[in-house]
């Protein structure tokens, strides 16, 4: 048994859109895919999840006939295509439109399908799926994948990911809402509720704002918890762990146990996966790559630059957050701020924005790899910043946990307008009037990732996320 499932930016799903819909005969495209597959954590089922990177225009030469019901391709772009992708081992993707029939795979569609993936199968060396879409006059879409043997198997949840966080699944218009989310349905409507209980959504580092996203989203319906941290409890975490006590400190719990036990008991989630691991380790690999948002709540460099490049290559969007309290010596604060930052294809990346800084990186790795070195060198004055913990006030994380899971539920909802996204969202806590400034980024020119975009989708490869 598999899981197929599809994720799409939305600027390449407006472009298929207007490519496909032109005029009121079927028309083709094709989309060249990375592909991820993982052992999904919450069932224990390899998930196949296809990442489109490119949509080909075709031109009306590549097609024989066109009418409002049918269509019939020439094979040579296809040809052409299956060439191309079998070197990087990528997917092809083969979609049409329905103009004037309603959203389904018709028997002409199965007959078509499978002659053209015979010959993508003939042509690339591959055991792993390929895919076919079909879309409607109203743009809603359905996938389904065909695996090595030709057989079609339906896409169980499509992602459009863009300003807006779209989700599409099975049975999503046959919804009633839960009588325990009954107060936000009637805020939001069933649909934000169900669509929170589909999502597979992980939560890196569970202190002061990881274990405040934890218990927010749990209470909004979000249902599949992945809980990323190798840190335990201790005393000096009281003050702002959301639901830690003092017997965890004393029994020095790990922190992904404390809050995956309470955000259970609470009794609205379904379930919640915990690895007591740096997020870059190999053991969260695939659970990362099962998720479907990532909520960024660590203060490490390491791993904010690890998630910064999952949110290209496997297309997941990752909301980080921070918050920065600077006392200095007059006795006002140099800052006093919290920010929220969405990392995905299309928006600049962390680098960019200067808040990965690749000298942390390196005390970091050090301080893991080498603890005794590291202290040699923190010492003799090395190390930027020294070893005292920041400072920090639950309120403070809390809120700015808030204005995370906010943004979520606005790329859900729409709830804010057309115009309510943030890429990035900055709050002085000091400030009462204009408190939040809303930085639009720069971008290196010359930034693989966010600038020249020569990762958007690539999915798995080696070395994993063109890392050595
Ligand atoms: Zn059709
Ligand atoms: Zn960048």
């Amino acid at each position: 048994m598999l899981r197929y499932t599809f994720s799409i930016l939305d600027e390449h799903y407006q472009q298929l859109r207007r490519s496909l819909l032109r005029d009121e005969n079927e028309y083709g495209a094709l989309l060249l895919c990375g592909r991820s597959r993982q052992i999904d954590p919450w069932t224990g089922v390899v998930e196949e999840r296809v990442l489109v990177r490119e949509v080909i225009d075709l031109p009306a030469e590549a097609f024989l006939e066109r009418t409002p019901t049918s269509l019939i391709w020439s094979t040579d772009t296809l040809f052409k295509l299956a060439k191309r992708a079998m070197t990087r081992d990528y997917a092809i993707c083969i979609a049409h439109s329905h103009p004037a029939e309603a959203l389904f795979f018709s028997e002409r569609d199965d007959t078509a399908d499978k002659e053209s993936f015979e010959i993508v199968f003939g042509r690339m060396d591959t055991e792993r799926p390929h895919f076919a879409m079909v879309m409607d006059r109203t743009g809603e879409f359905l996938v389904r994948a065909y695996d090595s043997s030709v057989k079609p198997h339906s896409a169980e949840l499509i992602r459009i990911i863009g300003d807006r966080f779209q989700i599409r699944y099975p049975g999503r218009d046959m919804i009633a809402a839960p009588i325990e989310f009954d107060r936000q349905s009637r805020t939001f409507g069933a649909r934000t509720t169900e669509d929170l209980a589909h999502l597979r959504v992980a939560i890196v580092g569970c202190g002061g704002t990881g274990s405040a996203v934890a218990s927010l989203l749990a209470r909004c319906g979000v249902s599949q918890f992945l809980l990323i941290d190798s840190d335990r409890v201790d005393i000096t975490n009281l003050n702002r762990l959301h639901f830690s006590t003092r017997s965890d400190a004393i029994a020095r719990r790990f922190k992904v146990d404390v809050v995956g036990d309470a955000i259970a008991q609470i009794g609205l989630a379904r379930s919640v996966v915990r690895v007591k691991q740096h997020v870059d380790s190999l053991e969260c690999r695939d659970a990362l790559r099962a998720c479907d948002v990532i909520f960024g709540c660590t203060d490490d460099h390491l791993g904010r630059n690890f998630l910064n490049r999952m949110a290209y290559f496997y297309m997941i969007p990752v909301i980080d957050m921070g918050v920065l309290i600077d006392p200095n010596e007059e006795g006002g604060y140099d800052s006093f701020d919290g920010r929220v930052t969405v990392v995905q294809p299309g928006y600049p990346c962390q680098v960019c924005r200067q808040l990965i800084s690749p000298q942390k990186m390196l005390e970091e790795g050090m301080r893991r790899s080498d603890h005794a070195r590291y202290e040699q060198y923190r010492r003799a004055g090395y190390v930027a910043g020294g070893n005292d913990p920041s400072p920090a006030v639950v309120t403070f994380t809390t809120e700015i946990a808030a204005v995370a899971v906010n943004e979520l539920l606005h790329r859900l909802t729409g709830f804010r307008g057309s115009q309510g996204h943030c890429a990035e969202r900055v709050r002085r806590f000091d400030w009462i009037k204009d408190a939040d400034m809303v930085p639009s980024g720069r971008r290196n020119p010359d930034c693989p990732l966010c600038a020249l975009r020569k990762f958007d989708g690539r999915g798995d490869m080696s070395p994993f996320l063109n890392q050595s």
